[in-house]
């Protein structure tokens, strides 16, 4: 998991214990993921011009017409994927990296894939800086998952899509949990999917706006 004192001591606590109280207030209960908001350093993700802005619960810019997404709908993916600390989870859309951070504090290994070469690197530094390491960002298409490392207990798609990509759902692990949010480019609704034996279950939970997922199955 995480090397001890993530973010402690580092004069944004008092930030992150308010932002943690916001999420609880807007209904997140989930202790571990509260915890991992609470341990994370998010202004190490985000760029210097929105620093005094790391802690809200807000939806930011991070280069590249790309944003880091609200905290509120993070936590809200990690409640969904009920993550127990032995999972190996794929995170497609690295973005900043911060939620790949969160999940990092969640489970056993994070294998994460961003399309943006820079931003894949700026997140990192960051991961890095943050002292977290059971994480492995790849530069790629993830419409395709990362079929090396499969299968996947639980998968967490940070960007927006027409459809699952077929090669998520092969790649999920039986009994695996993705969230994903599927719609068009501008409106869309974040969807739980269970592999249930050889049935896919999916369950609707928040209206969203994410950036397009562009790739092979994806938005062209
Ligand atoms: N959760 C992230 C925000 C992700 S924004 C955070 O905490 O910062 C969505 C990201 O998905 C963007 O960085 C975008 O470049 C990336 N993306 C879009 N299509 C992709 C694809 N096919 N494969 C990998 N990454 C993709």
């Amino acid at each position: 998991m995480v090397a001890g004192g993530v973010g402690e001591g580092d004069g944004y606590g008092g930030y992150r214990a308010q932002l943690v109280e916001t999420l609880q207030q807007k209904g997140i209960r989930d202790l571990a993921v509260l915890r991992a908001v609470r341990m994370v350093p998010r202004h190490l993700f985000v760029p210097e011009s929105v620093r005094h802005r790391a802690y809200d619960d807000a939806a930011l810019p991070i280069g590249s017409s790309q944003t880091i997404s609200q905290p509120w709908v993070q936590a809200r993916y990690l409640e969904l994927l009920n993550l127990h600390g032995r999972e190996r989870v794929l995170e497609i859309g690295t973005g900043s990296g911060y939620q790949t951070a969160l999940l990092a504090m969640l489970c056993d290994a994070v294998f994460s894939v961003e399309r943006i070469p820079a931003l894949a690197q700026r997140a990192r530094d960051a991961l890095g800086a943050a002292g977290i390491r059971n994480v492995t960002v790849l530069v790629g298409d993830g419409t395709l998952g990362w079929r090396p490392f499969a299968p996947y207990d639980a998968i967490l798609v940070a960007a927006a899509s027409p459809e699952i990509p077929a090669p998520l759902i092969e790649q999920l692990a039986p009994e695996g949990r993705m969230v994903i949010p599927l719609g068009d480019r501008t409106n869309q609704t974040l969807t739980l999917v269970r592999q249930e034996g050889n049935e896919l279950r999916t369950t609707t939970v928040a209206d969203v706006r994410f950036v397009p997922l562009l790739g092979e199955f994806g938005f062209r």
